[in-house]
């Protein structure tokens, strides 16, 4: 599990410096598997040299989350 948030300081393919953050367009959300009406935001970090997608993370984990995981009964 991962306990603490990734941090980039350079682009693995190009070894750019800057990044940016981005959602895809039309609002594409994430639907969870087996619970198609939880959907959350999806941002992408993507490198400003050669656009590659270094890291994708859901912009708000909990509403992805069922009643009981949210109390910790799951
Ligand atoms: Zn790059």
């Amino acid at each position: 599990m991962i306990t603490k948030a990734p941090e980039f300081t350079a682009c693995p393919y190009c070894d750019g410096k800057e990044f940016m953050e981005i959602v895809q367009a039309g609002n594409a959300a994430g639907t969870r598997v087996g619970h198609i009406f939880k959907t959350a935001e999806i941002i992408h970090l993507v490198c400003r040299d050669c656009g590659s997608v270094i890291h994708s993370r859901v912009k708000r984990i909990d509403v992805l989350l069922t009643k009981a995981e949210k109390e910790g009964r799951e």
